[in-house]
């Protein structure tokens, strides 16, 4: 049986749980990234579409460009996930929405490019100027 961890959003309206591990994992210094979630760097837990189920609510999806989908939460504004199309199968989820977001450590940082100059990162994960390597 593989062990699952849920979140959710600030007001609880919306809940959902993740089966099993994420696939990948990092932090966005991206500017679409820095806008939807009005943070400086946004971490993210790349998991099989199919390990995610929303268990309570209902996120609302916003297309922050043709080929990407953004949900999050309609009362709160917590922002939960991100989908291109090239992603297929798997989808991202902000780990800082999770209950226990020191479950899924950051393994690398991308879009240092767009990186605001007040941010130093202090740890020693790679960096990456622009998306992640494609796999
Ligand atoms: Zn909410
Ligand atoms: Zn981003």
């Amino acid at each position: 049986m593989s062990k699952s961890i849920e979140g959710g959003c600030l007001c609880g309206a919306v809940r959902y749980r993740i089966q099993g591990e994420p696939l990948v994992t990092g932090t966005c210094q991206c500017r679409s990234c820095r806008k939807a979630s009005a943070a400086a760097i946004v971490p993210w837990s790349h998991v099989n579409a199919a390990d995610l189920s929303f268990t309570a609510g209902k996120p609302v999806e916003y297309n922050s460009s043709p080929s990407v989908t953004r949900t999050f939460c309609g009362r709160c504004g917590t922002p939960l996930t991100y989908w291109r199309t090239e992603y297929g199968p798997a989808i991202d989820v902000t780990t800082c929405s999770l209950d226990d977001p020191d479950a899924f450590p950051p393994v690398a940082h991308v879009w240092t490019s767009h990186q605001l100059r007040w941010v130093k990162l202090a740890d020693e994960l790679p960096c990456f100027e622009e998306g992640p390597p494609s796999n």
